[in-house]
C-alpha cells in the first residue's frame, strides 16, 4: 500500500501530478457534505481562490474506474498528467488564505498518510454530488457519459430483443436508433 507525507513545516511546493500521486479535484460546494457525512474521512486540500478542494489519491489508482470517475465528470476532475502541477500545503499549513490541509477533527493518521483511497473518494463523490446534479448515465452507442439534459431515449438492439437506453442525440441518429413508443400509448 502505498503512502505519501507532505514537507514538515508551514509554507507551500508546487509539485508535479502523477510523479507520488494523482489528484481528484471537486468544487467546494460539495465539500460540507462530503465532510460532514463523513463519506471520506482523509486529508484534502482546501483551495479558496479556486473554491475548489483536492485529494491526493495513488497513481493510477482511479484508471480501474475510468467509468465511476466518468460518472460525475461535471462536478469532480481526475488530473494525472505529468505536464500538470499543483502548489501542496506543508504539514503545518492547516490554514490561510492560499491553499491548505483540511483534517479530519479526529485524525489518528492513516496507513496511507496523505493519500485518499479512490474508490471510497468516488464512493463520497457520487453521493455528495447528488445535491449539484445527478451523476451521468452511459450513452449505448459511444459508451461515454450523457448527462440527463442532454441524452434521449432510444430502442437498442440486443438479439432478437431491442431495449429502451440512453444516447446522445447524435449518436442514436448516426446509429438510426429508433425512438421508443410512448409509455402508455394506446
Ligand atoms: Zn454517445
Amino acid at each position: 500500500m502505498s503512502e505519501w507525507f507532505p514537507p514538515p513545516g508551514d509554507g507551500l511546493s508546487t509539485m508535479q501530478v502523477g510523479r507520488s500521486w494523482d489528484v481528484v479535484q471537486a468544487p467546494g460546494t460539495v465539500a460540507p457534505w462530503i465532510r460532514s457525512a463523513g463519506f471520506v474521512d482523509t486529508a484534502h486540500i482546501i483551495c479558496p481562490a479556486d473554491e475548489c478542494l483536492l485529494w491526493l489519491v495513488p497513481c493510477g489508482s482511479t484508471e480501474p474506474d475510468r467509468w465511476a470517475w466518468e460518472r460525475i465528470s461535471r462536478y469532480a476532475t481526475v488530473r494525472t498528467g505529468h505536464d500538470d502541477a499543483i502548489q501542496v500545503p506543508h504539514a503545518d499549513q492547516t490554514t490561510g488564505p492560499g491553499p491548505h490541509w483540511g483534517r479530519p477533527d479526529f485524525w489518528p493518521g492513516n496507513p496511507r498518510g496523505y493519500l485518499t483511497d479512490a474508490l471510497a473518494l468516488n464512493t463520497g463523490l457520487e453521493i455528495a454530488t447528488l445535491i449539484i446534479g445527478p451523476p451521468a448515465h452511459r450513452c449505448a452507442v459511444c459508451e461515454r457519459a450523457v448527462w440527463p439534459d442532454e441524452y434521449q431515449l432510444a430502442l437498442v438492439p440486443r438479439g432478437p430483443t431491442a431495449y429502451r437506453d440512453y444516447a446522445h442525440p447524435l449518436c442514436a441518429r448516426a446509429a438510426q436508433l429508433q425512438a421508443p413508443a410512448a409509455e402508455h400509448g394506446p
